[in-house]
């Protein structure tokens, strides 16, 4: 096992930890209390500098303009960025798009690469995932009803799907729909490419969230697809390869992920410390940082947070070395492990805060709010357990 981080890297961290603290954090209060409108321009900003800065989208191929990092350095540019909501926007790494720019980068044809895989990475363009549905169990994927027949040289979409998160405002949709209803499971789907502006593409609304309906890039769209049309060229991949695609996607998307969420959980630390530190809770001038049940949760959130890292590190570093498919269960390990570590990292500073804690001047409570997903979205914690479980007790009984 070797995670050392090379100089060269150490600088990049350096450099995007203090742009993220000087000039991403202080938009937050715009993101949580301006409009859409003035958020983008500000945002715009602010993305012009990091391009100027040449880090603008790191984890992407170099062929793309990106850096072309591995997924252990991947990982730390997440963790960096992952400080705030607002960060892989900022550097031009933020999910949906970033999974989409892997499986295009390693599926697209030619001229797909062409129309949308290099705007998509110069930032010139978004893209959503169209996946999950309302009526089957997005927990297992083999049982989607979004149906692509084909006619002629086309193939023609009919489903509807939910969660189909950024669709507002974006050029394409990577739609996973049933193309051979009688093959095995699963080769039974595939993904197809389909612009947002194609007859039959009908954004319904953005779900609302938590209180939020949300709009561009942090959005959920209901998307019905209504005999849409598309050309067969538009398929990604082989014809019935959408399961080996996604599972390629999501192998490094947790990674993606997982460091995302440690930043959080840092940040909400520092956060808890710095309100501990300052809030004085007795006459002689005592702080909550002098009561032993907030030292107590200090500790035991650095410990957790430090072997969630370590543990998510190590996975960065089995997919670099043997490859996302035999780090299965690695990957497996982190994605329940590290969010229900960020989870208690946001709830424990919420509570150090009081009242401040729930309200909307401080970033925890957007934080409470929009990251309970993370148990839910990329495979449930339950799902990831029973089939790392599984594998576990299949190997002791064959030993
Ligand atoms: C914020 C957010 C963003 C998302 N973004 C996208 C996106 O961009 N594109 C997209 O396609 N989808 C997206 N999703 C959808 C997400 O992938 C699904 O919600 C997820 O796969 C779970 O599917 P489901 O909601 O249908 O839950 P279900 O499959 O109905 O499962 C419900 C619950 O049942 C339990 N469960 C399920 N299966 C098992 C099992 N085998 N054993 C034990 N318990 C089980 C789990 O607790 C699970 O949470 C997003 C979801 C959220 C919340």
């Amino acid at each position: 096992m070797d995670f050392d981080v090379s100089d060269e890297m150490q600088t990049m961290l350096a450099m995007i930890t203090s742009f993220v603290d000087d000039e991403v954090i202080p938009l937050e209060g715009e993101f949580l209390h301006g409009t859409p409108e003035e958020l983008a321009k500000q945002v715009e900003v602010l993305q012009g500098k990091v391009r100027q800065m040449g880090l603008w989208a790191p984890n992407h191929p170099v062929e793309f303009g990106g850096l072309g990092l591995s997924m252990l350095d991947h990982g730390l540019v997440s963790e960096a960025l992952g400080r705030s909501p607002l960060g892989h926007v900022v550097f031009g790494v933020q999910a949906p798009d970033a999974g989409n720019i892997e499986i295009l980068h390693a599926h697209a044809t030619p001229s797909q690469r062409e129309r949308y895989l290099r705007p998509l990475v110069a930032g010139e363009i978004r893209s959503c995932f169209s996946m999950t549905e309302p009526e089957t169990a997005g927990s297992n994927p083999t049982l989607l009803a979004t149906t692509a027949v084909r006619d002629g040289d086309d193939y023609v979409v009919n489903g509807q799907k939910w969660f189909t998160s950024s669709a507002d405002g974006a050029a394409f949709a990577i739609v996973m729909a049933v193309t051979d209803p009688e093959a095995p499971p699963h080769r039974r789907a595939s993904m197809i490419i389909v612009p947002t502006d194609t007859p039959g593409f009908n954004l319904v609304r953005n779900v609302s969230v938590m209180g939020h309906a949300g709009s561009g890039h942090a959005s959920h769209a209901e998307v019905i697809y209504q005999s849409c049309r598309v050309p067969r060229s538009n398929v990604l991949g082989a014809e019935g390869a959408g399961f080996a695609i996604a599972q390629e996607r999501l192998g490094p998307g947790r990674i993606h992920h997982c460091m995302r969420w440690l930043g959080i959980a840092a940040r909400s630390l520092e956060m808890l410390c710095d309100r501990a530190n300052a809030r004085v809770i007795a006459a002689n001038g005592e702080t909550l940082a002098d009561r032993q049940v907030i030292q107590h949760w200090v500790a035991e959130l650095d410990a957790e947070i430090r072997s969630a890292r370590l543990l998510t590190l190590h996975a960065a570093w089995m997919i670099d070395t043997v490859g996302a498919k035999a780090a299965r269960d690695e990957i497996a390990g982190i994605k329940f492990t590290v969010a229900n570590t960020m989870l208690r990292a946001v709830d424990t500073a919420i509570q150090v805060h009081g009242a401040l804690g729930v309200t909307d001047d401080t970033i925890l409570s957007y934080w409470y709010r929009h990251e309970r997903a993370a148990r839910i979205y990329d495979g449930a914690d339950e799902v990831h357990k029973t089939s790392l479980g599984r594998r576990l007790l299949g190997q002791a009984a064959s030993r």
